[in-house]
């Protein structure tokens, strides 16, 4: 077999070193310099949304032996409306870092490997490595890629505004917000990377032209709000834009011996725009199926059923208007509520559709 796999990211490597693990070698075909993710950030790797994971590092590591080393753990997620803020502890998540930082969850996949090779500043086309290959993996990470050989179901494009950002933080406790003068119909965040810095994002889908437009304004309120929340000054170091994210899914996962893998499937869950566990979970099941241990489309179904349970989740979300939210996150802040939320069966999808029900059915 001769086994190419085109992007060394999440998808493409946890590929890779399943392949290596039952005894097959791939040649990987990088665009950049690295392995990895363009931005160099930090992001949240949950179990919301992929039960029956309840501790992501564990699970990758007992069940498919690829061994992650997380910044930190989530311990506490701080969550703001317009005018109120409540808190969910437990078990949440851990925060990895990704892109050219020396621990990124990319290059602890890449020291992983063995025997693959990986082809740095490449520029490979799909129609040329499939005519040399026997199986090829598409992992570049971008959903238009997949378009070019198969329609790609668009739920919506989103918009980014973010920064590397310097202060005093606790580095187990998140922050998010749903306030639509910060990001309509979409979300802040703050991860901390360490005590000192920290990722602060903005996320909203493109419905509207005017909030591309207006994306520095929703910006500079998300920093000021920040710095308002945290009581502190929140000091940029280094902010990245980003447009026309595609969050949808592929029609098929598999076409011949084709196998589309982490965005290019649709390995993000549009609720929150999680897709590191998508990512890695389809790389894995194609090189499953070539290595005969199970069938990629099978294998797949319960990652489509995330995607779609997710998306129904953020459409409840989004016909909720700023005073709506105040009453959901004031709800947070009793502790029944926060412990259904919180349970660690990781039915959280049934936690928050209990969450929102009052408020979706008015
Ligand atoms: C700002 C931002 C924040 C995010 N935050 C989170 C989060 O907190 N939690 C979460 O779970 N998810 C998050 N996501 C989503 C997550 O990053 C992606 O779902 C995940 O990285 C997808 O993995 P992948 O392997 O498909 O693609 P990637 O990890 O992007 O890897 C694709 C690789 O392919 C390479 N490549 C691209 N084109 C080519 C080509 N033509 N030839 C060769 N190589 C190519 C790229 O250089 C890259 O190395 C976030 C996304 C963004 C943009």
């Amino acid at each position: 077999m001769k086994i190419a796999i085109i992007g060394a990211g999440l998808a493409g490597l946890s590929c890779a070193l399943t392949l290596e693990k039952y005894g097959y070698t791939a040649d990987i075909f990088e665009r950049r310099k690295e392995v990895g993710f363009q931005y160099d950030i930090a992001e949240l790797m949950t179990p919301i949304l992929h039960a029956p994971i309840n501790d992501s590092v564990k699970f990758f590591s007992e069940t498919h032996d690829i061994h992650l080393k997380p910044s930190s753990n989530v311990q506490k997620v701080h969550v703001h409306s317009e005018n109120e803020t409540a808190y969910i502890e437990g078990n949440i998540g851990f925060i990895n870092m990704r892109g050219e930082y020396k621990n990124s969850y990319e290059k602890q996949l890449a020291q992983q490997l063995n025997h693959s090779k990986v082809h740095y500043d490449s520029h490979v086309t799909y129609e040329d490595i499939s005519k040399e290959c026997t199986h090829v993996i598409l992992a570049t990470g971008d959903p238009q890629d997949t378009q070019q050989i198969q329609p790609f179901h668009i739920a919506f494009p989103s918009t980014f505004a973010g920064a590397i950002v310097k202060g005093d933080f606790v580095r187990n406790e998140v922050h998010t917000w749903f306030n639509s003068h910060l990001a309509p119909k979409g979300m802040g965040y703050l991860l901390p990377h360490s005590e000192t810095h920290a990722t602060l994002v903005i996320v909203y889908p493109q419905y509207e032209e005017d909030w591309l437009t207006r994306r520095n304004e929703y910006w500079e309120a998300m920093v000021k709000d920040a710095s308002r929340t945290l009581k502190q000054e929140i000091i940029i170091e280094k902010e990245f834009m980003i447009d026309d994210y595609i969050v949808g899914k592929c029609n098929y996962s598999r076409i011949g011996n084709t196998f589309i893998v982490g965005n290019c499937f649709g390995g993000i869950t549009p609720f929150l725009g999680f897709g590191q566990t998508g990512a890695m979970l389809s790389g894995i099941y194609a090189a499953q199926d070539i290595c005969g241990l199970g069938d990629y489309e099978t294998l797949c179904k319960p990652l489509y059923k995330d995607y779609e349970d997710s998306l129904v989740l953020r459409k409840a979300i989004e016909k909720l208007s700023d005073k709506q939210l105040d009453l959901v996150i004031k709800s947070l802040q009793n502790s029944m509520v926060k412990k259904i939320v919180a349970q660690p069966d990781m039915s959280v999808l049934k936690g928050i559709s209990h969450l929102l029900k009052p408020f979706i059915s008015k």
